[in-house]
């Protein structure tokens, strides 16, 4: 990007009043990276605040909760006055960690790593779940914002890429009021909303401007299927199709920069699993039918029995690599022109060794 010093430095006083917060403003590990900061400058919570608008969206999303909708459970409960509903979370966030993370998706990890933060509780509660002990038993430690917030700049200041917030859903106000607190400091790489895909179309409206880059799950096609392996959420489907289409609307498909790093847009994850449960052909055709052909798509291979899956026949083996190799060729039967570049490779390992 050509920028003059002169733009570079009144954009940086104009994003937030300050030259030295943002990581690296010292500028000096990497060629362009004077103009990679400006750019980070452009954050969407960054101009949302400069509007004054991200003040409305904390005090709305912390208004939800008095009588709560955050997701589509739906439980009514106060959780100001200390009443908790399917979730099992209290109003403050419970956080089971924050680190620069490494097995994320390649655009996200780049060199530094991904500044995770993992939410404790959650409120679609999968039957698979790999993280129960933090997702079901909501294991971790109660925090302010004011404190996820400092994590928010720490993971900043050594050199993580973005922001991950990991199962947000029902700690929007948190995490509003968080990013909030954190850009008024100095906050100014990219906000990752990374959940599980059961949102309310409403919440994810509240994120507009918010989120750079969202990165949901689509997890089941069919209602029958999530009731089942989820926490009877017979309505999964249609929720995570309406919310993950009004992510595309917002931020549309994924873009980076130079050196291959997200900056804003959709990454959907779709997790394979046995006896075709999860319905990948169905997903990846619906991708295709409704967002669009270069959707970045990860099709995981990772699925293994976790938490409760031996109590149910279907999903108490790991996947075939026939299995995942037949997904893979739907997407490519699909028009599916972004697979995750680690699926592709898991792909052509499986087809050299069990392909025709
Ligand atoms: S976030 Fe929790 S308390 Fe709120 S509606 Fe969802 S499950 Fe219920």
């Amino acid at each position: 990007m050509d920028m003059s010093r002169r733009d570079f430095v009144k954009r940086c006083l104009l994003a937030g009043g300050t030259l030295l917060v943002a990581p690296g403003c010292g500028l000096a590990d990497e060629p362009g990276r004077a103009g990679q900061l400006a750019e980070d400058a452009e954050v969407g919570y960054v101009k949302l605040e400069q509007e004054g608008k991200l003040a409305e969206r904390v005090e709305q999303a912390y208004e939800i909760i008095r009588g709560c909708k955050l997701c589509p459970q739906g439980c009514g409960v106060n959780r100001t006055r200390g009443q908790r509903g399917f979730c099992r979370a209290p109003e403050r966030a419970v956080i089971a960690s924050h680190q620069p993370h490494f097995g994320e998706e390649v655009p996200l990890v780049g060199r530094r790593g991904s500044g995770t933060i993992f939410f404790s509780h959650c409120s679609l509660r999968c039957v698979f779940c790999q993280n129960w002990p933090i997702a079901h038993k909501g294991r971790g430690r109660e925090t302010t914002d004011e404190q996820v917030a400092d994590m928010m700049l720490e993971l900043q200041r050594i050199g993580c890429h973005n922001i991950n917030l990991v199962t947000p859903t029902h700690v929007l106000h948190n995490a509003l009021s968080a990013t909030r607190i954190a850009a008024r400091k100095g906050l100014r790489i990219p906000l990752v909303y990374n959940t599980g895909g059961y949102d309310r179309l409403e919440m994810i409206k509240l994120l507009d401007g918010v989120v750079d880059i969202y990165l949901p799950d689509i997890k089941f096609m069919d209602g029958e299927q999530a009731k089942v392996y989820t926490g009877g959420a017979e309505d999964y489907p249609d929720v995570a199709t309406k919310a993950v289409a009004e992510m595309h609307r917002q931020v549309g498909v994924l873009k980076t920069d130079g050196r291959g790093i997200a900056k804003r847009g959709v990454m959907i994850r779709h997790l394979v699993m046995p006896n075709r449960v999860s319905g990948v052909r169905q997903f990846v055709q619906w991708v295709a039918d409704n967002l669009s052909e270069d959707t970045y798509i990860n099709l995981m291979s990772q699925y293994r029995v976790e938490f409760n899956a031996d109590d149910h026949e279907k999903i108490a083996r790991a996947i075939s690599p026939q299995e995942f190799l037949e997904a893979m060729d739907w997407a490519e039967e699909a028009g599916l022109t972004n697979l995750d570049s680690r699926s592709v490779a898991q792909r052509d390992s499986f087809r050299r060794r069990w392909g025709d």
